[in-house]
């Protein structure tokens, strides 16, 4: 699984790239692009998106929070 992005919203910022603790989320040609093999799905760019752009599969947003 990987963190769900909207790339009609993603602006390419590059936020979800600089918080994500595994490197499993890039810009690339303008757009964000998730690696599946290293999502935790932590939610931690989603939190960090301004553009909204990201959401976490499922209802679970992130554990423990
Ligand atoms: S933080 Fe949001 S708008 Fe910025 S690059 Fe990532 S997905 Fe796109
Ligand atoms: S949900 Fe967490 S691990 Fe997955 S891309 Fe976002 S910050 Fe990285």
């Amino acid at each position: 699984m990987a963190v769900l992005i909207d790339t009609d919203k993603c602006d390419g910022c590059q936020d979800c790239e600089a918080i994500c603790p595994t490197g499993a989320i890039r810009v690339t040609g303008g757009k964000a692009v998730a690696d599946p093999a290293r999502c935790l799905c932590c939610g931690a760019c989603v939190r960090e998106c301004l553009a909204g752009a990201l959401t976490l599969p499922k209802e679970d947003m992130g554990n423990g929070k």
